[in-house]
């Protein structure tokens, strides 16, 4: 149980009674800043090198990838049941009819109870969405857009080829279907410095949201970002982790209580990633923020209309 803050796992025992495990498929979606249909070249911190066809053409089923997934966590808890995590590219980017099929195929899954969608805030067309609200009424769905920032300077500087605007959209128009809705969050975007991170947070605490999920910006190799850095035409924040884990302290007290906190970092494989290179399993790193939190006496909210 998180200290200060109401983390995911709180959020997910309000909605199941026992205990619940993402499992993370690759369905082989694309992504429209890459195809052309919204974009080129794509978000310029997102690693070229893993969109590729094999990745993009998955050998498993949905099914098999689920029930690999089960096997791997059964083994320590044998009574859990599961959620299918569609988590690669943007999930909801193709033919209706397609993409349900999809999501029937995982909810058809012996054990699995739920789906959450990841998507960009700019490909949730009202059609979809309606067809979602009605399976919701019969199983668990959820919905995550990757809104990364509520500042439009920066996603045209990152090249998101969406704005705040469609964020806001997306978010009222999936809670009023009646359908649980995140948003993903990026710390540390180039020129963002500390008051604009917070003046995000504040941004999305007025939203009815159910939850969000943040992470550090990292520096991999391949991007753009890391080109540009290196040749010096801009910089990013390079965080120490105590000044990381002091901005996280910040963001608690500025989230709403009603919303979950789902998680704070995000780790890269090792040999993709420049830097932030901490070297922090994720539970040291919560162990620290735990400690900060305790320290500081830190709570969700207190800040919220500072
Ligand atoms: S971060 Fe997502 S939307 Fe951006 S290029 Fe990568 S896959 Fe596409």
């Amino acid at each position: 149980m998180a200290i200060g803050y109401r983390d995911f796992s709180q959020f997910l025992r309000e909605h199941f009674d026992c205990k619940m495990q993402k499992i993370a498929i690759n369905a082989g979606f694309t992504c429209p800043n890459r195809d052309g249909s919204k974009g080129r070249g794509g978000c310029t911190y997102c690693n070229n090198q893993t969109f590729n066809p094999a990745y993009c053409t998955p050998t498993q089923s949905i099914t098999k990838q689920l029930e690999e997934g089960k096997q791997f966590f059964g083994k320590k808890y044998p009574d859990m049941r599961y959620l299918a995590y569609f988590q690669a590219y943007t999930n909801t980017h193709g033919d209706i009819d397609r993409v349900m099929a999809m999501y029937h195929e995982a909810l058809a899954v012996d054990k699995v109870d739920g789906i959450i969608i990841g998507t960009r805030p700019d490909c949730m067309p009202q059609e979809l969405l309606d067809q979602l609200a009605e399976l919701n009424k019969r199983k668990w769905v959820m919905i995550e857009y990757g809104a990364e920032t509520s500042h439009n300077t920066t996603l045209d500087f990152i090249n998101r080829c969406h704005s705040w605007e469609d964020t806001v959209d997306a978010t009222l128009r999936t809670v009023k279907a009646g359908i649980p809705c995140g948003l993903h969050l990026i710390l540390g975007l180039p020129g963002e410095d500390e008051g604009m991170i917070l003046s995000t947070i504040k941004r999305v605490s007025q939203l009815p949201l159910d939850t969000i999920k943040l992470h550090q910006l990292q520096l991999v190799r391949g991007t753009r970002m890391t080109k540009d850095v290196e040749e010096g035409l801009y910089n990013v924040q390079h965080y120490t982790i105590d000044e990381y884990i002091s901005l996280c302290c910040k963001v608690i007290q500025h989230t709403s209580p009603s919303i979950a906190i789902e998680r704070f970092v995000s780790q890269s494989p090792d040999d993709l990633l420049i830097s932030p290179r901490w070297g922090l399993k994720n539970y040291e790193f919560t162990n620290l923020l735990n400690n900060s939190i305790k320290k500081l006496g830190v709570k969700q909210g207190e800040l919220l209309n500072s």
